[in-house]
């Protein structure tokens, strides 16, 4: 069967299907089957998974070194606790059911290492509910598919795919991903472009059409998947696929070059990455720097946040890979589809418009000051790391979040910590307010990086990951190119950088536009750095120009990416 969806992450991935649900852990329908029975059934579920975990702390051991294997060993101790034991038994002689008495014997257990403060004992928090999450499965016999151990070759099928199960999964071994839900700027298919994991989302039916083991075709450059193909079928996307690694091959000259317009003119080329390996992917790719690092990604998928220690670390560690170019590092943008569950942010109606990011981060003053401290000090050895706020929508923001910056240095000079004094700080414009204030913004900041994912998501009301929306929200609608000449024209008048950090910087028929709008600095996915700069050595000024002025007298999306498609095919461009 054919499917078609949207485009998530380039390249043509062929394995076999793994379906991926997230497991229902809801213990309301089970049944009390005396003291007894309860503790045969505890014990039971105890035994499989020290059998289990050991056999998996073995295969880390092997494939990941120790760290990672001693993260499973500490479960298994836990398990072995004789006060977290007597605690679940206790709770069953009281009348629970064995899922609730674990799931509440680990809460307090969870509460009390919180109660600490201690932040070494509090990180033991993420062990202890992990553990409580695999106990539960097996009580509850849930079938679940461990993210970190599928075999080579797997095509991970769902009907969503979370960007924090993404970053779980052994990337060798995974051919490509389908989540059936989500659009081109959702953070699962910007995770699977930063690692050039093949990705087609947005798309109806593959999961109930599947089971595991099916051979299945992700064709990440036209939105396609194939189940079940034929041998002719199988051959056509083989020799596609073939092709698309060779292209990818050639790119590897450019590597070591400086990014150059036809003109000769140099043009800055940085990576978004939201993590260390990212990182380490963008450099190697020939990245001149970072213009986005999503430190949310830090928070995801934890029981605990991240202390100022372990931040400090991960941002020195991405700080000295860049050194001496820079590293801009994103303040805390929670909510809308990243959901941070150890913040224990109340359900909200509407979380796009929401209590998230600067909002949040301004309310909540210890853990943004936690993370301002770390950047500061993080940046004090090579003195590369800026601040960008995200999600702003008025001057007062920006003034609140340079007073607290200002109070973290305060801060760090009373204990006599290295910091960087001259820390540039900047703002996302993302929002139409922003667009409305670039000017007034350019006076209380250092530089803007257009987030065009979020900014047409919020000009053109639409919802940046509902496929049915996704022709909508278009980064080539008239009303978001007019939002990106203005900020660009307000950051040339200011004299303030303007970078780009929205997938559209990616985009052979927005790069053109940006180039002649002046644009300082493009932002890239790490997979993506290569085809950028190839391409921005196709353009020169003059051609550049007469395109844009041709697209900015469009009217309508479909006008002007028409008229963009037919512009790249005829005219034949310079490299
Ligand atoms: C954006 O909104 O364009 C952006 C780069 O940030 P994020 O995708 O993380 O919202
Ligand atoms: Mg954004």
């Amino acid at each position: 069967m054919r499917f078609k969806g949207v485009a998530g992450s380039p390249g043509v991935g062929i394995g076999f299907a793994a379906l991926f649900e997230e497991p229902n852990l809801d213990w309301k329908d089970a049944e009390y089957l005396g003291i007894e029975g309860e503790k045969n059934r505890l014990n039971e579920a105890i035994a499989t998974f020290k059998e289990d975990v050991t056999k998996l702390a073995n295969q880390a051991l092997e494939k990941h070194g120790k760290g990672h294997s001693d993260i499973l060993k500490r479960q298994i101790s836990l398990v072995r606790d004789p006060f977290f034991l007597q605690q679940i038994n206790d709770l069953i002689d009281g009348g629970k059911v064995a899922e609730a008495a674990v799931n509440d014997a680990a809460e307090a257990c969870a509460e009390i290492y919180r109660s600490t403060g201690d932040e070494r004992i509090m990180e033991r928090i993420t062990d202890i509910m992990d553990a409580r999450t695999r106990l539960l499965t097996l009580l509850l016999k849930v079938e679940t598919l461990d993210p970190e151990s599928l075999p080579p070759q797997t095509v991970l099928v769902g009907k969503d795919i979370p960007a924090s199960t993404i970053a779980v999964l052994n990337l060798a071994n995974i051919a490509a991903l389908v989540p059936e839900s989500g659009g081109f700027t959702s953070h699962g298919a910007i995770m699977a472009r930063a690692f050039g994991i093949p990705l087609v989302t947005g798309l109806k039916g593959v999961f109930d059409s599947v089971k595991n083991g099916d051979r299945v075709i992700v064709d990440g450059n036209d939105g396609e998947v194939v189940t079940a193909p034929d041998e002719e079928t199988l051959a056509t996307y083989m020799a596609k696929r073939q092709s698309y690694l060779e292209d990818q091959k050639s790119l590897n000259k450019f590597i070591n070059l400086k990014t150059l317009d036809a003109d000769g003119q140099a043009h800055l080329l940085f990576a978004n990455i939201g993590g260390i390996n990212e990182a380490k992917v963008a450099k190697a790719n020939g990245a001149e720097g970072v213009g986005l690092f999503r430190t949310e990604f830090l928070f995801l998928d934890r029981a605990t946040l991240p202390s100022e220690e372990e931040q400090f670390r991960i941002y020195s560690e991405v700080a000295g890979i860049f050194a001496p170019n820079e590293v801009v590092v994103r303040t805390l943008d929670v909510g809308g589809d990243k959901n941070v569950p150890a913040l224990k942010l109340p359900k909200e109606d509407n979380p796009f418009l929401g209590y998230r990011a600067i909002r949040y981060c301004l309310n909540e003053p210890e853990v943004f000051m936690t993370q301002l401290r770390a950047i500061l000090r993080a940046g004090a050895k090579d003195k590369n790391l800026s601040i960008m706020l995200p999600f702003v929508t008025s001057v007062d923001e920006v003034s609140a979040a340079r007073k607290i910056l200002e109070t973290c240095k305060d801060e760090l000079k009373a204990k006599g910590q290295a910091y960087d004094e001259g820390v540039k700080l900047g703002i996302m414009v993302e929002t139409p307010a922003a667009v409305f204030m670039a000017e007034e913004l350019t006076q209380v900041t250092d530089f803007f990086s257009i987030g065009t994912n979020d900014l047409a998501q919020y000009t053109l009301a639409a919802d940046r990951g509902n496929a049915k929306l996704a022709k909508l929200c278009s980064p080539f609608h008239p009303a978001v190119l007019k939002g990106l000449k203005k900020v660009i024209e307000a950051g040339k008048k200011a004299k303030k950088l303007v970078g780009l950090c929205g997938e559209s910087g990616a985009n052979p028929q927005m790069i053109p536009i940006l180039l002649a709008l002046g644009l300082d600095e493009f932002s890239v996915s790490p997979s993506s750095v290569l085809r950028v700069r190839r391409e921005i050595a196709r353009w020169d000024m003059e051609r550049a120009k007469a395109l844009t002025r041709d697209v900015l007298s469009l009217t309508t999306t479909e006008a002007i990416t028409d008229y963009l498609k037919e512009a790249l095919k005829t005219a034949p461009r310079t490299a």
